[in-house]
C-alpha cells in the first residue's frame, strides 16, 4: 500500500471511530508504519477531522519530517514498534469502558480481560495493565518495553488502551474488541460468570494462533 494510501486508510479509521464514540474531543491517537518511518496523529487532533497531508510523518529515528506535531503520546507507539517487530499499526483510545476497567481497583494488572469469549481470547491475548504515568510522560513506554513484546492489547491505568495490530484494521479491530470486552465485563459485574475452560483457551490458541 502506498504512503498516500495509507494516509487515507488511518483518516478514514480514525473518523470512523470518533464518530462511533470511541474518541471524544481530542483524544486517541494512531499511528501506522511506513517503510521509512511511522505516520502519527498529530496533538491535539479530533480523530473525527484529520487531513491526510497534514498527518504527523517521522523517520526512522523518530523525528518529525512533515505535517504537524506528533501526539505526546507518542511514546507508547515508538515502546510497541520497538518491542513488537511485527506491529505495523498502533490505536490508543480514551473509550468509556477500557477506560473504565483501567481505573478499577480490582483489575488484575496480570490479565485484566478474563477469558469470557473466544475473540477476547483470538484478539487480544493476554490483556496487560500499565501503572499509572501521567500523558506524555516516555515512562510510559518503559513499562511497555519490559512486556518484552508478549502482548499487543494493553490497558493504561486511569487513561485508557493501546492495541498493536499488523495493520490500521486489525489493530483497530481489536481495539474495539478491546472495548467490547471492557464492557460485557461491566455488564457483568456481580453476576456469576462462567468462562471459558484453560482447555478450551488452549484449544483456541492452538488452532487460531498465527
Ligand atoms: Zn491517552
Amino acid at each position: 500500500m502506498s504512503e498516500l494510501q495509507l494516509r487515507c486508510e488511518l483518516v478514514r479509521l480514525a473518523r470512523s471511530l470518533h464518530e462511533r464514540g470511541y474518541s471524544a474531543g481530542s483524544s486517541g491517537n494512531i499511528s501506522v508504519r511506513l517503510a521509512d518511518g511511522v505516520l502519527m496523529t498529530p496533538t491535539n487532533a479530533s480523530l473525527g477531522a484529520l487531513q491526510p497531508d497534514r498527518l504527523s510523518k517521522l523517520d526512522a529515528a523518530w523525528q518529525l519530517v512533515s505535517g504537524d506535531p506528533p501526539s505526546k503520546e507518542i511514546f507508547l507507539h515508538r515502546a510497541f514498534y520497538e518491542s513488537r517487530p511485527a506491529t505495523g499499526a498502533i490505536v490508543h483510545l480514551h473509550s468509556t469502558y477500557g477506560t473504565a476497567l483501567s481505573c478499577l481497583a480490582d483489575t488484575d494488572p496480570n490479565d485484566c480481560v478474563p477469558a469470557l469469549t473466544p475473540y477476547i481470547v483470538m484478539r487480544l491475548g493476554t490483556v496487560r495493565l500499565i501503572p499509572y504515568v501521567r500523558p506524555g510522560d516516555p515512562g510510559a513506554g518503559d513499562f511497555i518495553r519490559e512486556l518484552r513484546g508478549n502482548a499487543h492489547a494493553v490497558l493504561l491505568s486511569n487513561h485508557g488502551s493501546v492495541v498493536a495490530g499488523k495493520d490500521l484494521m486489525s489493530a483497530g479491530g481489536a481495539a474495539e474488541e478491546l472495548e467490547q470486552a471492557a464492557k460485557l465485563l461491566l455488564t457483568l459485574r456481580g453476576l456469576p460468570v462462567r468462562l471459558l475452560s484453560a482447555d478450551q483457551v488452549s484449544e483456541l490458541n492452538r488452532i487460531f494462533a498465527s
